[in-house]
């Protein structure tokens, strides 16, 4: 029986499981997760959780279980589980396909400080808080927190699904806790009520976080955009019904 791996954490991981069990019912299907999610969502297939001990012992795994094809469909920022995917792929002789949402364009109304990375986020804050404080709205996760550690003119609201630990707030920082999809109704009020200057922001795509950009359009509020890493060679989709015509190819 034809197994199919994907590599998940995602919502559109899960989607591309729903749509796949319905066309292919035969088909064995693994869900891989990091494991840095208590309580993730999960689709009806087989699930394991956990490193698998980068690239090689990514190959290893697909050796000993009769891979047939690999779908990466982990975040877009998830460079480093990507990046093996691709290695691994390459070295084992398995079919591998990125299932990546695409990314959001700048629309008119929209306000965007495009940045390279997370530091160069912090430069763009740093310059808009030369003249007043600023209240930034930190949107990148927990793992993304270390380099706005040094804003000298401002405070931070933190989003995200789990509490970050005291450690990785910024000094000062707020914590709030919250899993998507953000109506762009509720996102204008949180950014009102919370008296946002900024908005710091992953370019993730899809709806389910778009709510933010939407307010922030609709409030003329800057956006620091950071930028993809970039993704790695090898087939690329970015929705649900092209990865399953990519799954006809590869069985
Ligand atoms: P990362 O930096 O690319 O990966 C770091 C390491 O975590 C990988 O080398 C791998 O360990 C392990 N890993 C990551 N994804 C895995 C998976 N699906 N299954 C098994 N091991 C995995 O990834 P990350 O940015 O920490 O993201 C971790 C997870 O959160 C991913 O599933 C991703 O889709 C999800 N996520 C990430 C973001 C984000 O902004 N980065 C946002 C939403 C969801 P080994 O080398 O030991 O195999």
């Amino acid at each position: 029986m034809a197994r199919i791996l994907v590599l998940g954490g995602t919502d559109l991981a899960n989607a591309f499981i729903a749509a796949l069990r319905a066309a292919h019912p035969d088909l064995e299907i693994v869900l891989s997760l990091a494991g840095r999610t208590r309580d993730p969502k999960l689709p009806d297939c087989v699930i394991r959780t956990g490193g698998f001990g980068g690239a090689e012992g990514l190959a290893d795994y697909l050796r000993q279980e009769g891979i047939t094809a690999l779908v990466d469909a982990t975040h877009p920022y998830a460079a480093q589980i990507s990046a093996n995917a691709a290695t691994a792929a390459a070295e084992t002789g398995t079919p591998c396909l990125h299932l990546v949402r695409p990314a959001w364009e700048q629309a008119p109304g929209d306000n965007w400080y495009p940045a390279t990375d997370y530091e160069d986020a912090t430069r763009h804050l740093d310059a808009l808080s030369q003249t007043h404080p600023l209240t930034v709205f930190l949107t990148v996760g927990r793992q993304g927190l270390e380099p706005f550690h040094y804003l000298m003119n401002g405070t931070h609201v933190v989003r995200a699904v789990e509490q970050p630990d005291e450690a990785e707030l910024p000094p000062g920082a707020r914590a709030v806790l919250a899993r998507g999809p953000f109506r762009e109704a509720d996102e204008a009020a949180f950014l009102k009520e919370n008296e946002i200057d900024v908005i710091v922001s992953k370019n993730s795509g899809g709806t389910a976080t778009y709510g933010k950009i939407l307010a922030a359009r609709s409030l003329r509020m800057p956006v620091v955009m950071v930028a993809r890493p970039p993704v790695p060679e090898g087939a690329i989709v970015g929705d649900v019904e092209s990865a399953l015509v990519w799954v006809e190819t590869a069985l």
